[in-house]
This record gives C-alpha cells, structure tokens and sequence, in this order.
C-alpha cells in the first residue's frame, strides 16, 4: 500500500460495540471516525458484523430492518453499509458484511465435509476464530474499523464479542481499539441526564473482558460536561476519551464532532499519526445542508412503507446530494401509494417511485407515473419505478390489462415478466440478477446527457424485465428504451423523448450516490423540479 502513511506497520482495527439500546448512531459514529482518518491520510477499510442468524439481508423485512444496501459484487447487506459508502466513498463487497448465519452455515457445511477431524465443533473456538478470519480477510488499509450490530449482552452476539476480545491477543492489544457507544436517556420530568443504564452498559462490557479505550455518549439534546465525568469515573476511561454526541441537524457534522474532541488525541496515539485531519470539504458540506436557499423545491416519493424512513434510506440521502448541489431548499413528502389520488400526485415539483416487491400499492405507482407522464411532471423511476412507468405507458396506449406477472402471474399482455431461467424460484433467496451491471446508453438520450457518457454501471436487485415484445406499445404510450444491457436483452433505461424529465432504470443509481458527489439522474430530477417549481 504505497499511498499509505503507515506504511510498513502493522494493521491496526477499531472495535466499535453498542451498550443500553441500539438504532442510536453506532453506524454513523462508526463511518465518522473512518472519515477523520482518512482526512488525516490514512486508509481505512470497514465492516459490519452482525450476530443473527441470517445468511444475508436479502430477505429480512424493510419496514422492520431499513433498506437492504446492495453491494457492486451483489451482496445483500444492511443500510450500515451505504453509510459507510456515503461517509468514506468507498465500494465495499461481500466481505464487509459478516452475519451469523453466514458463518455458521459454513461451519456445518465443513463439518458435514469432515473437515474437523472428529473434534467436537464449538462457538468458542470454531465460530470466534471463523469471525475473527472474516475479520482478518476484510482488512486491508491501515485502519480496520468493525462495527458489531446489536448491543453487548444480547444473547445471540456472545460469540462476537468474546471474538473481538480475544483478537487483541492474535494481532496485540497496541493494535485494537475498542470503542462503545451509549445512549443517556433525558428525563423530561425530573429535568436530568440518567448515566445509569449507560454505566451499567460499560460494567457489561468489563465483564466480558473489554475495557474500553474511548466511550460515546449518544443524547437527544446537548448534555452537561458532568454526564461525561460520571461516565468516565465509573466506566474506567479518561474524561478526555468521553465524547459527548447529540443528535445533529445532519449527520455529516459527526465526523467534525469527533475531530474536535478528545477522542481525536486517543486515534493519533492509536495510529501514532499526529496530522491534523483536513474536514475542508465536510465543513463545506455541513454549511450547504444547513444553510436553506430561497428556491424550494417539493419531491413526492410514492411508497408502501411510511413509518420508517431507513427504509429508503439511499434513496432519501441521494435526493439530498442533489439538492446541494442545485442549490435548493429540498422538501421531500410521502404519498401513500395504496391511498394516492391525482391530488396528491399535482402537489408536487416531481415525483419519484421507489424500488418494491410485491402488489401492494402497485396500481398507485402505476396511476403516479401515468400522471407524470401526460402532465410533464419531472419523474424518477428506480427499479419498480421504470416497471410501473412502462405498465403506465402501455395501458396508455390501450393494453388495458398491461402488468408485470409479478402482480397479476396470468395477464397476456405481460410487459413486465420474469426473467428467463429464474421461472420456479421466486419465492427463494439469491435469485435476483445483483450488483453491478453494465448499460449502454441511446446516443444524445436525456440519461447519456445526464451522466455524460453511453456507458454507465449501476447496481441491481430484480427479478423481473421489460418484455421488449411489446416495445411498440410502450413507445405509442409514449417511452423509449434509452438504454439497454450490452447485448441489447434487457432493457435497463427508459424515457420520454418529449417531457422535460422523465427517466426511469432498472437500476438502483441511489446506491452510488455521495453526499460530496450527487448522482447525475437525481440531480436531473431535481434540476428539472427546480424548473417547474419557478414556472
Ligand atoms: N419487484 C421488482 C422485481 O423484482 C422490482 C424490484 C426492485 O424494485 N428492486 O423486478
């Protein structure tokens, strides 16, 4: 690694576990302290370790679990993942995301392979050293940071934290950092910060051999220095390696929040690099999120699950880059897709339609993209969002029963339908066509304007396509293919030749979107809503 400052030392990792309650940043806080060191030149890699028995994230319910973050090598994995992309720009792969269940079906594979000799196959070691392994393979820079999903205590991550316990014996306890994060609940009647539930979470963490080198303090409103003294007396670290983390009007202020405090002077022992870390572009970053210019712009997003907006996660943050960078004050409204009505469509400077599996909602979406369609709303498509536009342009032009036999399995005029070779499997994991695929692009279409060449690599997660048998119906419903896969059998762009923006993929292009670089085809969308919010 010849850029690297470290050069000829040893790999370094950073432990970061959770204590009182998870869901309270340990992801972000995770990707911060990656950030800070990679603005003090370092290289850093990252993984997620998650103890459930899941053998990936592909099948585990978005509106419990957020967005399943789609990798380029295909792997489906938890939104942790996409924070760590966004933070550290980086393309993270299989590797970065270790479950349970991954590693303990291979284990059984092996030991029905005979490859334990007899032994008896045990957690501790077979599963620890299978984690510490995964954690070995995953890295590869001069910072290694973990994050252990969960929090410690919880019965099934046992195996995880005795792993990353027992690893500062394999690689020296000089090259492991643990750090825990803690949520300080405020109690509105009573007027005060309550340490207790966080020091018991650190005498937890004792008891299992960690002692903490740096602990993070997660609060709803800024708390007085005495909640980090407390913690730092009875949780046996140095006040000064206590960080006292409030909620944040954005979350890319966490990693200048890191930077000036004491747990910075911790990672320069730790790293033995002393250079001050350069957050030029996160400080230019933050003041464009949080300045808010005149120019307001209203993005409708048509979905099925409203309660939770990790579940779209991706979508939301690529949105926003786009909004920085066109410079406008973003909006972004949900439309309930089961209950939507032209009203609600009208309402809006554009409409966006989201990826989705299943009937639920669809005629919503479809009538939303219909609507974009005949009244030139700007319209972004991702996925099920180009499937429900090209349902919406063949019923246009009069293929009344036009579906994709995901919703109605029996139509005949099946514009959307099953990719051939995956017929039998639908109700089974890891049969989707992921990760990164290849597109070439219509010369002088809106999508090769928009990314400014004709060959573009997205990331993918579907089962079903465009049937291009009906492509002369689609096109007197007003779309055209604009993009296809290199061989020309998929169909992987659609758009209106006519409307001012109206472009779908059956990609997923919020997944490599960066809050520092906004995607080309959001910031069209939003460029063009920019337009007809002045209009
Ligand atoms: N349900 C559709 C399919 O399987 C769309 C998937 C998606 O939007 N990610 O093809």
């Amino acid at each position: 690694m010849e850029d690297s400052i470290t050069h000829g030392k040893k790999q370094k990792y950073i432990f970061v576990t959770g204590g009182v309650l998870s869901g309270v940043g340990k992801g972000i806080t995770a990707a911060s302290i990656g950030a800070v060191l990679q603005a003090k030149g370092l290289v850093v890699s990252i993984q997620k370790c998650d103890p459930y028995l899941n053998v990936d994230a592909g099948l585990l319910n978005p509106a419990e679990h957020g967005e399943c973050f789609v990798t380029k090598d295909g792997a489906e994995t938890d939104l942790d993942l996409g924070h760590y992309e966004r933070f550290l720009d980086v393309e993270l792969t299989q590797k970065n995301a270790t479950l349970s269940g991954r590693l303990l079906s291979q284990l059984i594979a092996d030991e029905r392979a005979g490859k334990f000799g007899g032994k008896t196959v045990q957690l501790v070691p077979h599963l620890t050293h299978a984690i510490q392994d995964a954690i070995e393979e995953a890295a590869d820079s001069d910072v290694h940071i973990v994050e252990i999903g969960g929090t410690v205590g919880d019965y099934e991550g046992l195996s995880f934290v005795e792993a990353i316990r027992e690893f500062s014996t394999r690689v020296g306890r000089e090259n492991c950092l643990y750090v825990h994060v803690v949520y300080v609940p405020f109690i509105g009647t009573s007027k005060e910060f309550k340490t207790k539930p966080a020091q018991n979470a650190l005498n937890d963490l004792r008891g299992f051999g960690i002692v903490p080198d740096a602990v993070v303090v997660r609060t709803d409103d800024h708390a007085p220095v005495n909640v980090a003294r407390k913690i730092a007396l009875f949780g046996g670290v140095s006040e000064s390696a206590v960080i006292l983390l409030p909620n944040a009007e954005t979350v890319y202020e966490v990693p200048l929040s890191i930077a000036a405090c004491g747990i910075s002077d911790v990672l320069a022992r730790f790293t033995h690099n002393t250079v001050k870390p350069n957050l030029a572009a996160w400080k230019r970053l933050v003041r464009q999120h949080t300045s808010h210019p005149e120019t307001k712009v209203d993005v409708g997003i048509v979905a099925k699950y409203l309660d939770n907006e990790d579940t779209y996660i991706s979508v939301l943050e690529a949105l926003k880059s786009a909004a920085w960078a066109e410079k406008v004050d973003l909006t972004i409204s949900w439309i309930d897709a089961e209950k939507a009505t032209v009203a609600d469509f009208a309402a809006h400077d554009a409409l966006l339609v989201p990826g989705g599996f299943g009937p639920r909602g669809i005629e919503g979406k479809i009538a939303a993209a219909r609507y974009a369609l005949d009244h030139d709303v700007p319209y972004l498509g991702l996925c099920l969002g180009l499937q429900v536009a090209v349902i919406a342009s063949s019923r246009k032009a009069g293929l009344k029963d036009a579906n994709s036999t995901e919703f109605v399995p029996t139509t005949e005029q099946n514009v959307v339908y099953i990719m051939a070779g995956q017929q039998g499997k639908e109700s089974t994991g890891g049969t989707l066509r992921l990760g990164d695929y290849t597109a070439h692009l219509k010369k002088d279409s809106k999508v090769a304007t928009a990314y400014k060449s004709r060959t573009v690599t997205e990331r993918h997660r579907h089962r079903y396509e465009v049937n291009q048998a009906f492509l002369g119906d689609i096109e007197r419903g007003g779309l055209v293919v604009s993009g296809t896969s290199p061989d020309g059998k998929l169909v992987e762009y659609i758009e209106s030749p006519v409307n001012e923006y109206f472009v779908a993929t059956q990609a997923h292009p919020e997944f490599k979107s960066r809050p520092m670089r906004a995607h080309p085809l959001f910031q069209g969308l939003i460029r063009a809503a920019k337009l007809s919010s002045i209009a």
